[in-house]
């Protein structure tokens, strides 16, 4: 089943993949110094596919041992650098608002909010259902950078809500393409929907599998809320929210295991893994933004393997409040956000941040230890 209108025909991907040349991973040394083309980084410094990975309602301690030996992908992801003590928006713990804050750079509140704090099905997009009718100014995403500059996008999720996302970003609400070649409105060349992990893995794998480089995929994964929802957010053994978690790591463990196979995508391939929100307060929801298992989410960074490193260590500069703490917009530095993901991922990609966006455009986060500048070269 599709979301919302996509029309991307094979030969204007086809168009793109040879425009931009076969990829390759010395790709950034041509704008970089030449001392730092001598010793290759251990990571590339440009991913050819970022991926942004929500798994809705993942409360961090799952990801804690002895929770995480269930949990075999996670731990794979959590080779990379990670915390445990990241934070969702400060005003909302849902979905649709902070998976907004992901995929603009934006907090929900405020002059410099995407200012959508609605979580249900949007109105139709001629009826206000865009961000931009919300906001009353265009609102730019993820989707825009990625897509003006050449980059394949695809958004795979699991909820009907997103459609907000396709009709925010159509060929008719889309701003137009200023950067380089004319990609068109249209900012999202593909929207998958399904309700089951199980099916979303092989989906998104096989999307990896076909996309031209470089390319960019959300992907929603609501299996642990929607089980948390039913049965609370309960880390009992043998719970349905613990076998939910399960279902999302055995999606986690088909991306892996696609990418790994992949001569074209291994190494060439980054994640960044995040939640929306955690969840418990109440015990069959996660509304009471002031709850700590409630505001308290994980962010992890995949760069292929052999990239360990603590993402605190890596970004001092950074507020790392304690477990009970939450910070507000105001606060300076910021926290680790889900709100970071989006610009993260342009950065990996080799991309600048989103317009407007407030998180990870300034205050970058670094993944990957003396980071060289990265830039990807003009599309021309
Ligand atoms: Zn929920």
């Amino acid at each position: 089943m599709r979301l919302g209108h996509l029309v991307v025909p094979a030969i204007a991907l086809a168009l793109v993949a040879c425009e931009r040349g076969a990829p390759t991973p010395q790709r950034a040394a041509v704008t970089a110094p030449s001392t730092q083309e001598t010793t290759p980084p251990r990571v590339p410094e440009v991913f050819d596919h970022v991926l942004l990975i929500s798994v809705d309602g993942l409360r961090p301690d799952c990801l804690e041992t002895p929770l995480l030996e269930q949990f075999p992908n996670f731990a794979r992801i959590l080779s990379g650098p990670h915390t445990l003590e990241a934070r969702t928006d400060p005003d909302y713990t849902v979905t649709l608002p902070n998976h907004l804050s992901m995929l603009t750079g934006r907090p929900v509140l405020g002059p410099s909010g995407h200012g959508w704090i609605a979580n249900t099905d949007p109105p139709a997009e001629a009826q206000g259902g865009t961000l931009h009718a919300q906001k009353r100014s265009y609102v730019q995403s993820v989707f825009d950078v990625a897509h003006d500059h050449g980059v394949d996008t695809t958004i795979a999720v699991t909820k009907t809500k997103f459609v907000l996302l396709t009709q925010s970003y159509s060929d008719a609400s889309g701003a137009p393409d200023g950067v380089g070649k004319d990609d068109g409105r249209q900012k999202i060349d593909r929207a998958l929907y399904t309700t089951r992990a199980s099916d979303l893995g092989g989906i998104v794998a096989d999307t990896l599998r076909r996309s031209p480089a470089p390319s960019f995929a959300f992907v929603h994964i609501g299996a642990p809320d929607f089980a948390g929802h039913a049965t609370g957010w309960d880390l009992a053994a043998g719970s349905a929210y613990l076998a939910a978690v399960k279902d999302a790591d055995g999606a986690l463990g088909t991306i892996l295991d696609a990418i790994e196979s992949s001569p074209a995508l291994r190494g060439n391939t980054a994640i960044v893994l995040t939640a929306d929100h955690g969840g418990g307060v109440p015990f069959k929801s996660h509304t009471d933004k002031t709850a700590p298992i409630n505001f308290r989410i994980p962010f992890a960074v995949w760069l292929g393997g052999g990239a360990a490193a603590d993402l605190r260590a890596l970004n001092p500069a950074r507020a790392w409040p304690d477990r009970e703490t939450q910070l507000d917009t105001a606060a300076k530095p910021q926290p680790v956000r889900n709100g970071d993901a989006g610009n993260l991922c342009l950065r990996l990609l080799g991309l600048p941040p989103v317009d407007g966006s407030l998180y990870g455009a300034v205050d970058q986060l670094a993944v990957i230890r003396d980071e060289p500048p990265k830039t990807r070269p003009s599309k021309g």
